[in-house]
């Protein structure tokens, strides 16, 4: 399951390709300055072949994993990306809070206001291809009870 393509271009290992590529990335617009869930548009950029949108680097490193993966016969649908204030207060509503059981951040605090966070529909192939792969994209799944929640954490430490 190794990416040979990926592991061209990084220095060593998996971890410093994400970042890598980070600074590699052409036109790259940025979203600090904004708060969560106000992000306008125009900073974001779009899921190539979706109407779903994350920050740009996020969304750059998701159509690359998107890529490989394909290669590998592994599908990963795009069921939600950045979401705005008033997005993150309807699905509260919808699904209630995750700290009182429910499956909702916090409206202002999720990940998906930052454009940082994709939710995705994956077959058990696609999850398990997902944990095997994801990180080496800067994507990790860190919210306990929702499998497909995978937030872009590059950014090295
Ligand atoms: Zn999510």
């Amino acid at each position: 399951m190794l990416r040979k393509t990926l592991v061209k271009s990084a220095a060593g290992g998996s971890e410093p390709d994400a970042s890598a590529a980070q600074s590699a990335l052409p036109g790259t617009v940025s979203t600090s300055g904004y708060q969560n869930g106000s992000i306008p548009i125009s900073a974001l950029r779009p899921i190539a072949g979706t109407d779903h949108y994350l920050a740009p680097t996020a969304a750059a490193m998701l159509e690359r994993m998107m890529s490989d993966a394909r290669m590998e016969g592994v599908s990963l649908g795009i069921v939600d990306g950045y979401r705005s204030f008033a997005d993150q207060v309807a699905l509260a509503d919808a699904k209630g809070l995750y700290s009182e059981g429910g499956l909702a951040a916090k409206p202002g605090s999720s990940a998906h206001g930052w454009g940082l966070a994709v939710d995705l529909a994956l077959n058990d192939d696609a999850q398990a291809w997902m944990t095997s792969n994801a990180h080496r994209y800067g994507f990790v799944n860190d919210v306990p009870r929702e499998p497909w929640h995978w937030t872009y954490k590059a950014d090295p430490k």
